[in-house]
């Protein structure tokens, strides 16, 4: 993958969270305190200004985007995707480009971070009933043989059932968990966001 790929990449995210941000927004009305779209629409926006001036590396790429989001989207997610993307930038080589290896160690460096930073399991309503099954299931299909490219489109294509897979759950972690029971019957909006990063490879060649 190229980073000129990884900027049109987070240029298409930013772009759709853009367009999510009201649907986000209500999501986290009902779970949360109603800022996931707006926080995360605004990071964004300073990501793809980046996105479309830098002439980085891809670890610079991901080290600043990784900045961007920390500094500005603020509230439990803007922490989770700031340091899980700093710790990538930091693990992973310097190099011009990113092959398919790399990019899987990337997501699993990124899981494994935000696991550490939000101790959130499997079932506990928030992003990570995303990021969990798609580490997992993209494992499964590289076994599997699939093609990396192959296999990140089949996560892509499933993130937003793991997503909706949320809405009966209680919530366990972040702001949702005190409302306990109430919190039943609505999707995360965390786990949207997440299912609509993945959904940006469906467009994006790699
Ligand atoms: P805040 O709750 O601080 O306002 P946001 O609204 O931006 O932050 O993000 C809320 C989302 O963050 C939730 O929907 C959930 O997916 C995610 N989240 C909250 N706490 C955790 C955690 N401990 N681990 C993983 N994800 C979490
Ligand atoms: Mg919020
Ligand atoms: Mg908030």
């Amino acid at each position: 993958m190229t980073t000129e790929t990884l900027r049109h990449f987070w240029i298409r995210f930013a772009d759709r969270i853009q367009g999510a941000q009201d649907e986000l927004n209500r999501l986290d009305a009902a779970i949360g305190d109603a800022d996931h779209g707006t926080n995360f629409a605004r990071g964004l926006a300073r990501v793809k200004a980046y996105c479309q001036a830098s002439e980085d590396d891809w670890s610079d790429a991901i080290k600043a985007i990784g900045m961007a989001l920390l500094s500005t989207v603020g509230g439990a997610s803007g922490a989770l995707w700031g340091s899980g993307l700093l710790r990538v930038a930091t693990r992973l080589p310097h190099a011009a480009d990113a092959d398919k290896a790399t990019l899987t160690e990337a997501i699993d460096v990124f899981v494994t971070a935000l696991k550490e930073r939000g101790k959130a399991e499997l079932g506990d309503k928030t992003m990570m009933d995303v990021w969990l099954p798609a580490r997992e299931t993209l494992h499964e299909r590289l076994d599997a043989g699939d093609s990396g490219w192959e296999a990140l489109q089949y996560v892509a294509r499933h993130a937003r059932i793991w997503a909706e897979a949320t809405i009966p759950l209680t919530a366990k972690k972040g702001r949702a968990a005190y409302l306990g029971p109430r919190s039943q019957g609505h999707l995360d909006p965390g786990a949207l966001s997440s299912a609509i990063w993945w959904e940006c490879w469906l467009e994006e060649g790699v």
